[in-house]
């Protein structure tokens, strides 16, 4: 997609800070870290969110956070541990799906705050849920 930022970070036509790439994905620094080391994973090929995406680049990713990325901000940044998450729709700023890895440190303030106000009781959500 021609107007799709991060496929314009894969083709080089703007610039990013590049940790990791291969045949199906690249790695890059945030631009706008929540903390030291926040990187994306994004697959090469344009897919929008989770729910188009070729499952294999899950698998692909999870291998190479786990064998090449965590050991590598474990060692280099030496963060108390990794929290992942990923936007589909809502809550999405770019639309070209991306892993986020949030390197977490002891005190580091991160925090998903959420409004409680609007909460429907648990035991509602869950009848909804599972009703037929
Ligand atoms: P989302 O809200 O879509 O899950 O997250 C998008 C992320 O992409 C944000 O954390 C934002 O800082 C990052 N981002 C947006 N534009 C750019 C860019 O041009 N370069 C880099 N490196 N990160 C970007
Ligand atoms: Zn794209």
């Amino acid at each position: 997609m021609n107007d799709c930022i991060f496929c314009q970070i894969v083709k080089g036509e703007i610039p990013a800070s590049k940790i990791y790439e291969d045949e199906k994905i690249l790695v890059f620094l945030d631009v706008n870290p929540s903390t030291n080391g926040h990187m994306l994973v994004i697959p090469k090929e344009h897919y929008q969110d989770l729910f188009n995406l070729d499952e294999e680049i899950i698998t692909h990713s999870v291998k190479v956070i786990k064998e090449k990325l965590y050991p590598l901000i474990k060692s280099k940044l030496n963060c108390d541990g990794l929290t992942i998450c990923q936007n589909n729709g809502y809550g999405q700023e770019v639309k070209h799906f991306h892993i986020h890895l949030i390197p977490r440190y002891n005190d580091d303030g991160f925090v998903n705050s959420y409004n409680k106000d609007i909460l429907l009781p648990n035991d509602q959500v869950y009848s909804t849920l599972i009703e037929k």
